[in-house]
């Protein structure tokens, strides 16, 4: 609606403001003006914001992801991340996990293209998205075509796949969960699980 004051909006002005005014209520006039100019810059004010959920629980929290563009190469870097105090789950709070998510976005350790380590050897090497999913596909295909259960010892059909499991992610939307459910139940698969354990 136009016209219409988000909390995120309202909490982002409000807090400037009060300083000023309250001491132009109690007639120091011009103050609000000396206290303005000596408040630094806002931090996040050249910065783009980008809604997002929380990967690692089953509560959905929102948060608001800030970038700007790095000095040094160019590339967009978050370099600040809160609560969206307008989503409805968790109204700008988050817990300590959720809180720390600046550093699980800038580790150095984070994961961010498939890895391959090869039989016997001791270093993980990075691998194409294509190798990977290939590989994928051919170690599940070899390891359901040898330990696919389709009856039990008494004769009742049970199509079970016990020897691979599959770890999904609880943060993907309803189309992807519904898709991954199916591909997993389809092919016998039992052992399916993801962070949130739902
Ligand atoms: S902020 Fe905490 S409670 Fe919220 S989704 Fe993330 S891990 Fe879960």
């Amino acid at each position: 609606m136009l016209g219409e004051v988000s909390r995120r909006q309202f909490l982002k002005g409000a807090g400037a403001s009060v300083a000023g005014s309250a001491m132009g209520a109690l007639g120091f006039m011009g103050v609000e003006e000396a206290v303005a100019a000596s408040i630094r810059p806002f931090k996040l004010a050249n910065t783009t914001e980008t809604r997002n959920t929380c990967p690692y629980c089953s509560v959905g929290c929102g948060i608001i992801m800030y970038s700007e563009s790095s000095k040094a190469d160019g590339k967009r870097k978050i370099m600040h991340i809160e609560g969206d105090v307008d989503h409805p789950t968790n109204r700008g709070t988050l817990c300590p996990k959720g809180a720390a998510l600046l550093d699980f976005v800038n580790a150095p350790t984070r994961t961010k293209y498939p890895m391959h380590r090869a039989p016997g050897a001791k270093e993980f090497k990075r691998v194409s998205w294509e190798f990977a999913l290939d590989r994928i596909a051919q170690l599940m295909k070899e390891d359901r075509d040898r330990n696919f259960v389709a009856k039990n010892k008494d004769g009742v059909t049970v199509n079970r796949w016990t020897t691979t499991g599959f770890l999904a992610a609880s943060a993907t939307t309803n189309e992807t969960a519904f898709a991954t459910y199916k591909v997993v139940r389809s092919a016998g698969m039992l052992v399916f699980d993801n962070q949130a354990r739902v």
